[in-house]
């Protein structure tokens, strides 16, 4: 039982930070606690995150740095300001009900000034069992604080040639697109703020594959628009998350993709020629 969430935790966060984490569970008494860090890290050299028992069946995450993580805090600090703002939603995503403490800066505007940087998240009154809670608050909680981490460290992002050596314009709104739609932390936020559902179709891969359904994609909104009256990049409102299908019937026109209203009318018409599928 426990070894089974402590892979479900594991695979939610590595998917979602796109980065390897270390974790050590803590088994004590009756309820669990866990530490998380990024693998390459390790715990004294960057980020981790604490999840320990608070209260009434409650759950607080720390996140903190470890004693000799001053080369990834300068690291953080030369983090773009696209990054620091997807750092800022991902926290910003915490469901209501969990307090944030950001120990005198504010939400939506805070940064890492230095390895003292701290963040709680308190969650109050879980009413499922300790390992359930446990799962839960890893995912609503853990993850996105640790995202919002890997975001600003800038794990993983596997820039392509192809376009990246053209200066026009295009070229360059195009490569920004395709990185977008293939960071995972964007892909988190994304499902965290639109729910794990086609926003074309409204499949929900969960529901019909199951446990093989971790499939839905990021797709970037309005990519000719932002050419013509460029605007600062907002995830809640640039990115949606498609089916495969979807996302492939979406780039079937090149290079603007169609809108999604453009495929759901197409999805009629063809639905009213052949009958539903
Ligand atoms: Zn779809
Ligand atoms: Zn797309």
């Amino acid at each position: 039982m426990i070894a089974a969430w402590q892979d479900i935790v594991r695979k939610e966060i590595e998917a979602g930070t796109g980065a390897l984490i270390g974790m050590s569970v803590d088994q004590r008494g009756m309820r669990t606690a866990l530490r998380i860090w990024f693998a390459d890290l390790d715990e004294r050299r960057g980020p981790f995150v604490e999840l320990k028992p608070h209260g009434l069946k409650g759950y607080r995450a720390t996140l903190g740095f470890g004693t000799f993580a001053g080369e990834i805090v300068r690291q953080i600090q030369r983090a773009g300001e696209e990054d620091v703002q997807l750092a800022q939603a991902l926290v910003d995503s915490l469901a209501p009900d969990v307090e944030l403490d950001l120990f005198g800066q504010e939400r939506g505007q805070w940064r890492v000034h230095s390895g003292s940087f701290r963040l709680t998240a308190t969650l109050r009154k879980t009413t499922e069992s300790s390992d359930e809670a446990v799962a839960r608050v890893s995912r609503d909680v853990v993850v996105p604080l640790m995202a919002a981490m890997a975001e600003l460290i800038g794990y993983d992002l596997v820039e392509e040639d192809e376009g990246a050596s053209s200066s026009e314009e295009g070229a360059i709104l195009l490569a920004t697109v395709r990185r977008r739609e293939r960071n995972p932390r964007n892909r988190l936020l994304c499902i965290r703020l639109h729910g794990e559902r086609c926003l074309c179709c409204g499949m929900e891969p969960r529901k019909l594959y199951g446990d093989a359904g971790d499939i839905l994609e990021v797709h970037h909104l309005e990519a000719l628009s932002l050419l013509a009256v460029p605007r600062p990049y907002d995830p809640g409102k640039d990115l949606a998350p498609l089916c495969p299908n979807c996302h492939r019937a979406v780039h079937t026109r090149r290079p603007v993709p169609l809108d999604l209203d453009d495929v759901r009318t197409f999805m009629e018409a063809a639905q009213n020629e052949h009958g539903p599928l």
